[in-house]
């Protein structure tokens, strides 16, 4: 094994991306993921509708294809979880759950993970009632009645999705505009049981075992009101999962590393691909494209 010219760490559509480039370019290099179920975010996405080539594919076909297309080109997958990452004299270490790792260039394509509300009743009822994933824990909601709280893709996603299994859907924004695409609110709009609800807040999330109900508060009237539920599903956008680099490199107030297009660090060797890094847009295509742009500087790094 010795010294890989890279380590992948991460298997979303950057670490997969990355490691097609790496394949074809047969460099001497190996994939390390948490899980064997690869795709990242894209695993729990309902539907992905704006892949070219694949419309209206799911989330978990799409990274299954991803993944099989890595595995023709026999990528070394690692399933182990990385416990730290440091680097001295131009070679990087890392040390998972099981074994020692060195490389001369590492990849973080850790992406992100769903950020928290940190209202009173989302940690005590998460898994008994709040969910970050609509099309895991979903069917648990048959014709129950659900909230979603978010304006973005995802919440509207989530809606339309929760719409054909639940009795009633509320979607709970906090402004009175949405950042979704104009083709998924039109799509939720003409849907019956889902209920728009703007300006508004979560105050609390309460139960005995399971959730029973919210309290929201309108922002702008600043009145408050009790709403029975059975379920709440967040969908208030993501955060990056940073922890193994923030020492290494920079990064932004949000926790974003700072690399462009070419995905280069502040620090030499380390390239940070996908939703890890400061860029305009975070999609399946965009983090799928900074994979093969980290790969190429890598190479171009180890001359
Ligand atoms: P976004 O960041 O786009 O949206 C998060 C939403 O949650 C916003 O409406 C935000 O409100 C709201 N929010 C954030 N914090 C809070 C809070 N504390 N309380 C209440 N509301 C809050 O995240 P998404 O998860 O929807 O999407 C993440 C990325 O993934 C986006 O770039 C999206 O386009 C992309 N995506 C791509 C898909 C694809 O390629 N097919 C599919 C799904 C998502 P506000 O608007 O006021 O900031």
């Amino acid at each position: 094994m010795g010294i890989y010219d890279l380590l992948i760490i991460g298997s979303g559509p950057a670490g997969l991306a990355a490691a097609i480039y790496a394949a074809r370019a047969e460099l001497n290099f190996a994939i390390i993921e948490r899980s064997s179920v690869s795709g990242g975010q894209v695993q729990s996405t309902y539907e992905v509708d704006n892949y070219p080539g694949i419309p209206g594919v799911s989330g978990s076909e799409l990274s299954e294809k991803m993944r099989e297309h890595c595995e023709r080109l026999n990528v070394p997958f690692l399933t182990e979880s990385v416990a730290s990452v440091s680097e001295a004299d131009g070679i990087f270490t890392i040390t998972t759950d099981s074994n020692t790792y060195q490389a001369r260039t590492v990849i973080a394509a850790t992406g992100a993970t769903h950020r928290k509300l940190t209202c009173k009743g989302e940690e005590e009822f998460a898994g008994m009632g709040v969910s970050y994933c609509a099309t895991c824990d979903g069917a648990f909601f048959k014709k129950r009645t659900v909230a979603v709280v978010g304006g973005g893709d995802v919440a509207f996603e989530d809606a339309i999705y929760l719409s054909k299994l639940a009795k009633k859907v509320y979607l709970i924004h906090r402004r009175d505009s949405y950042r979704a695409a104009a083709t998924l609110i039109s799509q939720a709009k003409a849907i019956e049981n889902i209920e728009f609800i703007t300006d508004t807040v979560l105050e609390s999330i309460e139960g005995s075992d399971m959730v029973e109900k919210i309290n929201i508060k309108n922002v702008k009237s600043q009145e408050s009101f009790e709403l029975a539920v059975d379920g709440v599903f967040i969908a208030a956008g993501i955060t990056p999962e940073n922890d193994l680099f923030t020492t290494l490199a920079d990064h932004d107030a949000n926790g974003y590393l700072i690399a462009n297009e070419d995905c280069a660090t502040s620090r030499p060797g380390l390239f940070a691909a996908g939703d890890l890094r400061t860029k305009p847009l975070r999609q399946i295509i965009t983090a799928a494209a900074d994979g093969a742009n980290a790969v190429t500087s890598a190479i171009r790094y180890l001359g």
